[in-house]
């Protein structure tokens, strides 16, 4: 017997609908190049959408073509995700920060057939002009004076739009076609595109909204860090309109300490993403300044694992660290951080045990840790294992990716991360499985040494690699970059470990770095570390 039920087609075109009826009043805050504060309403930016829309519809594309931005967080861009999705479009966000020949085959790859760029990321789309594919137009996010001299045929973005209606007949969409399209940095083989529905991204923004989640209410003012080209900023853009919360977007700003502050205090920021880089970066802006963010109740912080010190850091400036896990295939929320109120009974110490860690599972995302026969381990805290996942909002195949469906045999995908689950279900990442240490047949996790080496005051970042031993196969080696002016000797660091971890897994190598390498998305790029230096 079926339901009686309607069945309402879950689009981003109806988060649009909603917010424009619902919340039209709400602002907008953002930084661009040609603005230092940008505001208008939800209403005003769809009011904008529509005539970008309008624009889009005489460029010739056909249903489920791609175009794509190459864009910073911004008004324009947050415009971008709306008017292609919802015009029947997939809207493939860029991240500016590839190697040359890595954009080449994306753009190559998804096929896009419009490209709108900022004006400051022009050079990275110069880079590859010889080999663009079949293109109908460049649009650049300016206005028609700050339009820049180019052997490329460029449209102002604010031309394009500016004579059309403000209102647009969007067409009726099936929620499982596609909505957008981001590709994953590739640390090993070329990037590999995830390819999301209007439905896995309204799912995936109900999922974040929930209180035990990102906890997203129109009483919150949200600045995503975390790149519009980064998996969505988290999915931020949608489920801020979908709550009837205010966007503050910084620009390219992500790491400039001081602009942050000041959009935090004069915006009255409630909640920001992001990842440890960005924060510890704000977090050195704010004791060297004596500044303070007093509006801010939490930073989540995921994508890389993020050490107690930061945490603590935060902590006496009144803000909290939540702790989230999520992959580009998972839209990207998997696990987020929250106390269970049963284990606020324990002191202060076993709190931050709990706090440190990845998370619980979200509703929605079903996971299970396995050994390499597949066989699934207990959820006790010990046995470490693959993570696999299932959900509404997890990739199934690759992007035109023939040889490899995402997913195993048994429907499940597998992350590629090793992970454990404590009896209340709190997941650790221990490693990705291509960064596990193995010493003597036992595995070592380069994230435990990573974040009690980060974790000593005088380290400001340290990776933890395997390197080759006669004798136990593998040892594990600390790359350190020391913290400005700070005195520190190896032995010392070294010496730090006792009684924080098991004596087997302190490493005997450390070698301090000038920097250490980081991936287009910012995260420690071991694969290079290991180049360099082994
Ligand atoms: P890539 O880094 O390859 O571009 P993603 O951005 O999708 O791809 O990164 C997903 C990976 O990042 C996860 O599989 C995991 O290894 C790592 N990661 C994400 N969040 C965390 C976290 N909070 N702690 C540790 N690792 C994390």
């Amino acid at each position: 017997l079926a339901g009686a039920m309607m069945n309402a087609d879950l689009t981003i075109n109806s988060i649009m609908s909603y917010a424009k009826k619902v919340y039209g009043n709400v602002e907008i805050v953002s930084v661009t190049h040609d603005h230092d504060r940008f505001r208008y309403t939800y209403k005003e930016a769809f009011k904008r959408v529509d005539k970008l829309a309008n624009a889009l519809s005489k460029m010739g594309l056909k249903r489920s073509d791609r175009v794509a931005t190459i864009a910073w967080n911004d008004h324009r861009h947050f415009e971008l995700y709306y008017a292609i999705s919802c015009s029947g479009f997939v809207c493939h966000t860029i991240n500016p920060r590839l190697y040359s020949e890595q954009l080449e085959y994306i753009l190559h790859h998804a096929e896009d057939k419009v490209i709108f760029v900022d004006k400051t990321l022009l050079p990275a789309l110069e880079a590859v002009k010889h080999a663009l594919p079949d293109l109908k137009a460049i649009v650049v996010l300016c206005d028609e004076q700050d339009l820049p001299a180019s052997d490329l045929e460029l449209i102002a973005y604010e031309t394009l739009i500016s004579d059309e209606p403000d209102s647009f007949e969007y067409p009726e969409l099936d929620d499982q076609a596609a909505s957008s399209l981001c590709y994953t940095s590739g640390t090993t083989g070329n990037p590999k595109g995830v390819l999301y529905s209007h439905r896995s991204t309204v799912l995936h923004s109900f999922s974040i909204s929930m209180p035990n989640s990102m906890s997203i209410g129109n009483n919150e003012v949200i600045m995503p860090i975390v790149p519009m080209f980064h998996v969505n900023a988290w999915g931020l853009p949608y489920a801020c309109p979908m709550s009837g919360a205010k966007l503050v977007f910084p620009g390219n700003k992500m790491a400039d300490g001081k602009t942050l502050t000041n959009l935090i205090n004069t915006e009255n920021v409630t909640m920001s993403a992001g990842v440890p880089t960005v924060w510890l970066a704000l977090l050195n802006y704010l004791k060297q300044s004596n500044e303070t963010i007093a509006s801010v109740k939490r930073f989540i912080v995921g994508g890389a694992a993020c050490p107690l010190g930061l945490m603590k850091g935060f902590a006496e400036y009144g803000v909290e660290m939540q702790h989230a896990w999520g992959m580009t295939e998972l839209s990207p929320l998997g696990t987020i951080n929250v106390m269970k109120p049963e284990l606020l009974k324990l002191d202060e110490q076993q709190l931050d045990k709990i706090r440190v860690k990845q998370g619980l599972p979200v509703y929605g995302v079903e996971m299970k840790i396995v050994d390499d026969e597949d066989n699934e381990l207990p959820w006790d805290g010990e046995a470490s294992g693959n993570l696999k996942v299932k959900g509404a909002w997890v990739c199934s195949s690759y992007f035109n990716q023939i040889e490899s469906d995402a997913h195993d045999h048994d429907g499940w995908f597998s992350t590629g991360d090793v992970v454990t689950f404590d009896e209340h279900s709190y997941m650790t990442v221990t490693d990705r499985s291509k960064d596990v240490i193995k010493s003597g047949g036992e595995w070592i996790s380069s994230i435990e040494l990573e974040n009690i080496a980060s974790d000593h005051p005088s380290i400001l970042e340290a990776a933890v690699i395997g390197i080759p031993d006669p004798k136990w196969t593998e040892r594990p080696a600390i790359f350190a970059v020391k913290m400005e002016n700070a005195e520190i000797t190896e032995q010392e660091l070294i010496a730090s470990f006792e009684g924080k971890t098991a004596k087997w897994c302190i490493p005997q190598q450390v070698t301090f770095v000038n920097e250490l390498p980081h991936t287009a998305t910012g995260k420690l790029d071991k694969k290079e570390l290991r180049k360099l230096y082994l």
